[in-house]
């Protein structure tokens, strides 16, 4: 055999035993003698420069770096899916259909995995571009990150179509996303807060063999384009897990809607047992004749209805209670739990928020409790199961002193939460203050960790977040395990934050109650810090979202010396205290006003739409509520636009409206 042949022999033999592994399940061979293998060939290849391919089985590990994924125009359109939440829903829809197509019809039912979506080109059965979902119009091009997913196979099998897109779900699965969240905690970065959001983050990493380390999977669920052999969806399944990708055998042909609604009783249990996560399943019309005949909606197809499953909850034992102390020395208690499966995590904690709620839940040591989880890592405790209470178990003494530096607890007037008032003494106070400077939302100086400023703290150079600004190099270098190029890493965020726009800059100094909402808003009215220290109550309570509670903590955190100096230390070493003039709105047309676009836009994008509804003061809110003031409808427009006209209370506009009113 010469090289050639060899290497190809190799790669085909690579690539079927990825695909035991990762689609099948059932690995012929052990992982070692996977490794060599793969060692042999990368050596092979490395010698033989011309025998590249950049669908090899060598390419999965990624390499490629991108600075800006291009935007990708979708062949077809990439929809979302209409949802419903209880069984009614489900069978109204049915009904519409069955009346629309004038018979009963046949549905499939699969899991809604729960990730980042993905359209992903095939030609002449090998891989050839993925795009994000994006606004289902256009995408990022993400080809090379993509390709580093183990289960997306770079080569086909079987009888495969010469040309067509396939899309699917790219997921992380529970066991990978605790394992990199164990490793954020350890390096003291920020958690990812759900498996979801780290999925689609990931794809955007702009160095692929970034996104090769984490074990991301892949599950396929429609197949587009032209002169498609197969007529269903059922029969599009079984044609693409033929073709080699990874087509989950959960998915059922139901001839009835009890026999879907039996579906998703079962998964409503069974998805404990999933080791990734879904938010529910989607039912779909199976014959694509029919789907045809019902269309689409302006969002959505009308073939397709996603059913959303309520917040999962489990029952465990409170074994005991601990107290964290915030940047603001607020207390917060947790709930140490006997360890139970939640949502596919092993839940040990919970919060309880305040004193407040421990009351009105008369939640005790020993009680039994429901713990639910919303899209957050900390899950809550929703109920006390009082049935099986014990006699003995005791009732919840809130601590009257801060756990960490033994002050006694304040609690304010008409406030839930305790507080320690030892600003200046308490140690997660003073750290806390300066991890929120340097977070994402903030200042974003991702070099800067907690155990950075922890080690910064308790060498003495730091204390807060104006010190940052006096640190060398030098200062940095004989800290333990700082190394020159992370001590470099930590000089050059610290210098780049001083081009962080001012509005980030004011929520990052951590006035208590100053959000990032609220911070955005005080920024682009009073556009400086001295504007904002010499508003008086009633200036800042004129703007809208800004109460008495906000108004009077600015005045407070304004009326204390250590706060002005820290503020004039800040601007002094070149942080913004000011709005910059691009920063500053347009005009003011459309104060205080609150929008939401619907249908399709022709005149602009959805993103453009939003921005100059803020670059004219208004707001943009998410849903059709009496908040909303105005509704601008596209072409298509649906739900939305009959529950704004059934409420009465909201104006319904065209495009050519908005631009008209923006014009002023
Ligand atoms: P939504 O984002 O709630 O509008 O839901 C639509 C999204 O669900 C689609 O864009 C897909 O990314 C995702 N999805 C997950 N599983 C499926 C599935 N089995 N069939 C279709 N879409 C799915
Ligand atoms: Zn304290």
């Amino acid at each position: 055999m010469d090289i050639h042949q060899k290497i190809i022999k190799l790669r085909e033999d690579l690539a079927q035993h990825n695909y035991n592994y990762y689609i099948l399940d059932q690995p012929t061979i052990s992982d070692y003698e996977f490794d060599q293998l793969l060692k042999e060939l990368i050596e092979l290849e490395k010698a033989h420069p011309e025998f590249y391919d950049e669908n090899s089985p060598t390419q999965r590990v990624g390499g490629t770096v991108t600075k800006d994924f291009p935007t990708i125009s979708h062949e077809y359109r990439m929809y979302s899916l209409d949802n419903s939440y209880s069984i009614e829903d489900l069978q109204d829809w049915e009904n519409r259909i069955e009346k629309v197509l004038g018979s009963k019809t046949e549905f499939v039912c699969e899991l809604k995995y729960d990730g980042a979506s993905i359209s992903i080109l095939y030609e002449n059965g090998k891989i050839k571009q993925a795009v994000t979902r994006g606004d289902g119009f256009q995408g990022d091009e993400i080809t090379p990150n993509v390709r580093t997913i183990r289960s997306i196979p770079l080569k086909l099998k079987g009888d495969y179509p010469q040309r067509f897109h396939i899309r699917g779900e790219i997921l992380m699965p529970f066991k990978e996303f605790d394992r990199i969240n164990a490793q954020r905690r350890k390096d003291g970065l920020e958690l990812y807060a759900n498996p979801r959001n780290t999925a689609s983050g990931s794809l955007k990493l702009q160095d692929s063999s970034e996104i090769a380390k984490r074990k991301l999977d892949c599950y396929l669920y429609t197949i587009v384009g032209t002169n498609l052999p197969f007529n269903s969806q059922w029969e599009m399944l079984k044609a693409a897990h033929s073709y080699g990708f990874k087509i989950p055998d959960t998915a059922r042909l139901c001839h009835t809607l009890d026999e879907v609604l039996e579906f998703i009783d079962y998964w409503d249990t069974e998805r404990k047992n999933l080791t990734f996560p879904i938010d529910g399943i989607v039912v779909k019309v199976n014959s694509f004749a029919l789907q045809e005949e019902l269309g689409y909606t302006a969002k959505s197809p009308r073939w397709a209805m996603a059913y959303k499953f309520k917040a999962e909850q489990a029952e465990t034992e409170l074994l005991s209670i601990s107290y964290q102390v915030g940047r603001t020395g607020a207390i917060t208690p947790v709930a140490n739990l006997k360890p139970v499966n939640l949502a596919g995590t092993v839940v040990k904690r919970a919060s309880l928020h305040n004193a407040d709620i421990i009351e009105k839940l008369d939640v005790r040591i020993g009680d039994m409790v429901y713990v639910e989880k919303g899209g957050e890592i900390i899950p809550k405790i929703v109920e006390v199961n009082l049935d099986v209470r014990q006699p003995d178990a005791q009732k919840i003494e809130f601590i009257t002193h801060c756990p960490e530096c033994h002050t006694e607890l304040i609690r304010n007037e008409g406030e839930a939460q305790h507080f320690c008032p030892n600003e200046d003494g308490c140690k997660p106070q003073i750290i806390g203050r300066m991890e929120h400077y340097v977070s994402r939302k903030a200042m974003d100086m991702a070099s800067i960790g907690t155990e950075t400023i922890d080690l910064m703290f308790e060498n003495h150079l730091v204390k807060d977040a104006a010190d940052f600004y006096d640190l060398k190099k030098e200062d940095l270098l004989p800290l333990e395990r700082m190394a020159e190029k992370s001590a470099q890493n930590i000089i050059d965020a610290i210098e780049l934050s001083k081009q962080i726009p001012f509005e980030k800059v004011l929520y990052a100094i951590g006035i208590r109650h100053v959000g990032e909402t609220v911070a955005k808003k005080l920024a682009r009215h009073f556009k400086s810090i001295e504007n904002i220290q010499n508003a008086s109550t009633e200036e800042l309570t004129d703007l809208e979202d800004i109460g008495e509670k906000i108004a009077l903590s600015i005045k407070e955190f304004f009326s204390k010396p250590k706060n002005i100096e820290l503020v004039q230390r800040l601007k002094a070493a070149g942080v913004q205290m000011e709005m910059g003039e691009s920063e500053q709105p347009v005009s003011n047309v459309l104060n205080g006003k609150t929008f939401l676009f619907t249908g399709a836009l022709s005149h602009f994008t959805r993103e453009q739409a939003q921005k100059m509804v803020e670059d004219h003061g208004g707001k943009n809110i998410s849903a059709v509520s009496k908040n909303l003031d105005y509704l601008v409808a596209g072409e298509k427009a649906g739900s939305k636009l009959k529950k704004a006209e059934s409420l009465g209370t909201v104006q319904i506009l065209t495009e050519e409206e908005f631009l008209r009113m923006v014009e002023g």
